[in-house]
């Protein structure tokens, strides 16, 4: 709060594409899609347009014992997004999500009689702000002031990380596993699920991490009868540079969580798909504690269901996949040039639309904030260039303008050179 005594907040007036209009005339580069959900850049014409055909029809009616064309649609192309997982819960906003999956997977082990209640998240996770995500995520920033009120659990250390999918162990994790199984047997008892951020983990650092690390984890919690929550609500809709970064890893886990990019961050709304195994235990009886009484009011909003239903027709016209795939090797060069003029940065990693590397050297670490005065001289130059502690990344639209790149890279260095060379 009180940064903003001498950094007062950007007063925006338009958004169009990647680039923010702000009073006074000036624009800047939205260099981390604004937290990372808009997919599609601002204002695209055909969102628009979709939103208000809805908004011509009808904006919101309770969607409990009530449905219609878009969300009949939408159900349909979110069920086909992994193989088995059928059906779509629908709920507000990605935490929430999050906390149905938990729930969804707890009730489900309690049908079957076996009643497993513990949860295992991995290192550097973040899955959300309610009380049962903050407990899943290992950012102890968050998560400390209110300790008392979080269940235990358990996280997995030791992640094989890499900086490509052409790091050697992004394809074979196998000197890394014994250690990591190690953990996980250790936490089998009473072991309901293990929920993760598949293969980038954004709020604890814009890591990734080995695939075969995911195929083998779902090799084992299928092996032990534990669920696996796939948390895809950053990485899904093409951030990584597959529509689901599970796919990465071909596997498909029990219960995947989508938002963020759903509606390309038009509107709010997240959904969790769930396979038929699961859906058929709550199928069957009222009254018998098999019902998954989770509502919220705005659940299936007619208003983002137009708009989620149109973000996936441009996916598919625009190859907006296509263009994530074409785009990497010059998104990592690009930042690669940067740490080259700067000789500040450190760990430069690059996968799909996301590029990322650490501050280093003199004027970085614990209290000199050189990520926020990266942040301020990025604005001060023409891009809101976030950081998360030292860490420096772009993770822009994934259909930015050419150029943007171009420009974006050149800020990042003047903003680098100017906080640590001055
Ligand atoms: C943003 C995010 C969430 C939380 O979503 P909200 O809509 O902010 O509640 C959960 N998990 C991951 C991986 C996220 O990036």
């Amino acid at each position: 709060m009180r940064d903003y005594e001498s950094f007062p907040p950007l007063e925006v007036i338009a958004a169009q594409g990647s680039r923010l209009h702000l009073a006074g005339g000036r624009t800047l580069i939205d260099a981390i899609s604004s937290w990372w959900c808009k997919n599609l850049g601002h204002g695209h014409p055909r969102l628009r347009a979709a939103l208000s055909r809805q908004m011509d029809r009808f904006e919101h009616v309770i969607l409990a014992n009530t449905t219609n064309e878009v969300i009949v649609s939408l159900s349909e192309r979110l069920a086909a997004l992994a193989p088995g997982l059928n059906h779509v819960f629908y709920a507000g906003d990605g935490s929430t999500a999050v906390e149905v999956a938990a729930k969804m997977a707890l009730h489900a082990k309690k049908i079957q009689g076996g009643g497993e209640s513990r949860f295992l998240a991995l290192e550097n996770g973040y899955h959300g702000e309610t009380a049962l995500t903050l407990a899943l995520g290992d950012l102890g920033l968050y998560r400390e002031a209110y300790r008392e009120i979080l269940p235990p659990v358990s996280f997995l250390r030791g992640l094989p990380y890499v900086d490509s999918d052409t790091h050697p162990l992004w394809s074979d994790c196998s000197e890394a596993w014994p250690a990591l199984e190690r953990q996980l047997q250790a936490n089998l008892a009473g072991l309901c699920a293990v929920v993760v951020e598949p293969i980038l983990q954004g709020a604890g650092g814009m890591r990734f991490y080995s695939a075969d690390f995911l195929r083998r984890l779902r090799a084992w919690t299928k092996q032990h009868g534990v669920y696996l929550i796939a948390d895809e609500i950053l990485s899904g809709f093409g951030r990584t540079g597959t529509m689901l970064a599970c796919e990465h890893a071909g596997i498909v886990p029990d219960l995947v969580c989508v938002s963020k990019g759903l509606t390309a961050g038009w509107l709010a709304m997240s959904a969790v798909l769930v396979p038929d195994a699961i859906y058929d235990l709550f199928y069957a009886g009222y009254g018998e504690g098999r019902d998954f009484l989770h509502s919220n009011t705005y659940a299936g909003n007619a208003l983002a269901a137009a708009v989620a239903l149109e973000t996936l027709n441009v996916y598919r016209d625009e190859d907006i996949l296509g263009q994530v795939h074409r785009g990497q090797p010059e998104l990592r060069a690009a930042m690669e040039r940067v740490a080259a003029a700067t000789g500040c940065l450190k760990n430069v990693r690059c996968l799909g639309a996301v590029a990322a590397a650490e501050l280093t050297g003199p004027g970085t670490g614990q209290g000199k904030r050189a990520g926020f005065r990266v942040y301020q001289e990025a604005v001060a130059r023409g891009a809101l260039l976030r950081t998360l502690g030292d860490t420096v990344y772009w993770l822009l639209p994934l259909n930015a303008e050419s150029g943007v790149l171009a420009e974006l890279e050149g800020i990042t260095t003047q903003a680098i050179q100017a906080v640590l060379k001055a």
